[in-house]
């Protein structure tokens, strides 16, 4: 098979990950450009080539035995943050925080629920990231996704956002961003940063190797009563282990890396917060953290 210049072989994903796990990938590239995007997707489909992409690995939980695919990380003006008025025009791979603290400097509103999320631009459309401070969905006007056909412009409603999901498939990459933002006194708005940034400190673990909440809230979830990590701190998670993979003692919903974790302690970790939650409360929990790469689906989902 052909091999497109620049693009390298077996490279680690561990440390492209904020847990830090996980093994290497076949194909590997850092595309910088939409033209090359294309490219490689169509490579992919022509020979049939598996597709993964990497933002900034906050919510990413990669096979031990790595990747059969090409994994692409994107970068240069695939991942830089532009002002144009009162527009903000993004990478995929830009640093949503990053984005954030760029549109308090220049006293743009819209983007601080951006400042606590951990990903890239790219990764929160995917994944319909939100957090306290506003809506990804309201902030946004347009996203160029890369296809092995091309570059095409969609709308929010056009991307069928729903809670952590949107409908961007396998082998469609978020290229670019635009975010529409408000004009506002900058000083207002790197006080709310600052405010929710603390606030993000009192509330969860920090400075430790995860991916952030481990499982979706479960449908219906109204208030703390029946969020992910109250039903499995009541089902006696809360600091518990598997090899070096255990449930945070400061919220029950976080995995943490204590330091040799593997990908299998963490999934067989998640299958016994899975199992308890489902014993005791009846409810089954879906996980919120994506897997690239083949894992063992009975660790998490019982025999
Ligand atoms: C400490 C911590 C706190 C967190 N808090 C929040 C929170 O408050 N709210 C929240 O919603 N999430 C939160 N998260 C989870 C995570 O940060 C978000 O889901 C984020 O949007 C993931 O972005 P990423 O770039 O890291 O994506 P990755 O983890 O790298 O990838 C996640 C998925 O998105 C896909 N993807 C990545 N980039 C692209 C792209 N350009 N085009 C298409 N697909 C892509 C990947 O293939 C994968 O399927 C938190 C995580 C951590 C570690």
């Amino acid at each position: 098979m052909r091999v497109p210049a620049g693009v390298e072989r077996d490279h680690p994903l561990a440390r492209l990950t904020t847990v830090r796990t996980g093994g290497p990938a076949d194909y590997f590239a850092r595309p910088t450009s939409e033209e090359r995007l294309v490219e490689l997707l169509g490579w992919s489909e022509e020979f049939g080539v598996e597709v993964g992409v990497v933002g900034s690995g906050s919510n990413l939980l990669v096979a031990d035995d790595g990747f059969r695919g090409i994994v692409m990380k994107l970068d240069g003006q695939l991942a830089s943050i532009e002002r144009e008025g009162t527009r903000l025009l993004c990478g995929g791979g830009a640093r949503l925080p990053q984005a954030s603290a760029r549109a308090a400097r220049d006293g743009l509103s819209g983007l601080e629920f951006g400042v606590n999320i951990p990903g890239t631009v790219g990764g929160a459309v995917k994944m319909n990231a939100n957090a306290y401070g506003g809506e990804l969905r309201d902030a946004l006007e347009w996203v160029h996704v890369a296809t092995p056909a091309g570059v095409g412009r969609r709308a929010p409603a056009e991307l069928g956002f729903s809670y952590r999901r949107s409908n961007i498939r396998p082998r469609e990459i978020v290229a670019r961003a635009s975010f529409s933002l408000t004009p506002a006194d900058p000083e207002s708005v790197k006080r709310t940063l600052a405010d929710m940034r603390s606030r993000r400190k009192d509330a969860q673990p920090s400075g430790i190797k995860t991916f952030g909440s481990t499982f979706k809230n479960p449908e219906g979830a109204d208030g703390e009563g029946r969020s992910a990590g109250t039903l499995l701190d009541r089902a006696g998670c809360r600091g518990l282990a598997v090899g070096g993979a255990r449930f945070s003692e400061k919220h029950a919903n976080f995995v943490e890396n204590t330091g040799e974790a593997s990908t299998a302690d963490i999934l067989a970790l998640m299958g016994e917060g899975r199992r308890r939650v489902r014993e005791r409360f009846g409810v089954a929990l879906e996980p919120e953290v994506q897997l690239l790469g083949e894992v063992d689906a009975a660790a998490l989902y019982g025999p």
